[in-house]
């Protein structure tokens, strides 16, 4: 089969890697649908992260089940599945507890820009759709094996109520997602920061009632005049920057909450700051397996669609296109289709 693997910054090739095969019998392996180019992988291509050696690339991912381990149930060959990011058995405390991505025996996917794809841990991670479903949702479907995932652990970790307040800072798409996501909780009001029209126009269009395109002291003045002068009752981080986190937390009023999901790049955080702001704060890679049953029907319902963040389609050989259109931000992201 054939797959992407970055070799160095900026070099990632479409070459024939080893087929997928099932290891432990908890493995499945797949025949992607559909993968995609997410933003964290711009963190190795643009050299933020070492690239030692050559490696394989992407982490969303939805397909048709080709091959299951003697020991997963729960899905069979030939169904339609979705997955996450990170790997979970869903059955060790912390899956029980809701915490699939910090599962006992988790694993992250990093090989899905690929024809073919093993999933470990296939018996807790992947949850197939009750019918093949139409090529209109696919994009969507994909979008909840990450991006909406995310998304929707932001609003939750920031704590979106109904009626409340939600400041979104950044527009990627899981940004963009959060914006549906804060919607969905029953936020009232939802303020985007965003510099880019397109994206503004989305995020209008999934659901934002205010567009603040300044950033540092400037946005955060914003927000304080949409928010009586005191700050949002929630906040959802999703860019991972030191200016984005501090965006957020001088955004959130006293009692409001920020929750992280882009991952922290020289992010500190003052402990006095955060001490006298009297913000709560929770992050890290979203449980999205939690979510997917949920996300899964609201997209096919058509109650959400996130698969709008979508705007450029390739074929999975111009893999290397994706990553420029995205690193170049002529796309907000590459869909992949093998
Ligand atoms: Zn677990």
């Amino acid at each position: 089969m054939r797959g992407a693997v970055i070799h160095a910054p900026g070099d990632v090739r479409f070459e024939e890697l080893d087929d997928p095969e099932i290891s432990r019998p908890t493995d499945a392996v797949i025949r992607t649908v559909a993968t995609c180019v997410c933003g964290s992988d711009l963190w190795p291509y643009r050299g933020a992260e070492p690239v030692d050696e050559p490696q394989p690339m992407g982490h969303e991912y939805v397909g048709i089940v080709e091959e299951v381990g003697s020991e997963v149930t729960n899905v069979e060959p030939g169904q339609f599945v979705v997955g996450s990011f990170a790997t979970s058995d869903n059955t060790c405390p912390n899956c029980l507890n809701g915490w699939q991505s910090s599962c006992l025996g988790r694993e992250f996917m990093s090989t899905c820009q690929a024809e073919y794809v093993r999933i470990p841990n296939a018996h807790g991670t992947l949850v197939a759709t009750d019918d093949q479903p139409d090529g209109e949702f696919v994009p969507s479907l994909l979008a909840v094996s990450d991006v909406m995932g995310t998304g929707w652990y932001a609003a939750v970790a920031a704590e979106v109520t109904p009626g409340s307040t939600a400041v979104v800072v950044g527009d990627g798409a899981v940004g963009l997602c959060g914006v549906i996501a804060a919607r969905e909780l029953g936020a009232e009001r939802i303020i985007a920061m965003s510099r880019h029209e397109s994206r503004q126009k989305l995020a209008v269009e999934f659901g934002a009632t205010d567009i603040i395109s300044e950033r540092g002291d400037e946005g955060i003045a914003r927000v304080k005049d949409l928010t009586g002068g005191i700050g949002a009752d929630s906040v959802l981080e999703c860019v991972g920057t030191p200016e984005a986190m501090r965006q957020a937390l001088h955004s959130a009023r006293p009692g409001g909450n920020v929750g992280f999901v882009g991952v922290p790049h020289d992010v500190a955080i003052d402990g006095q700051e955060l001490f006298f702001s009297h913000v709560g704060l929770r992050g890290g890679p979203a449980p999205v397996r939690a979510y997917l049953p949920d996300l899964i029907d609201r997209v096919l319902t058509g109650r959400i669609n996130p698969g709008k963040v979508f705007d450029l389609t390739l074929p999975l050989e111009q893999v290397a296109e994706g990553y420029r259109a995205m690193d170049e931000r002529r796309a907000i992201k590459a869909l992949l289709k093998p």
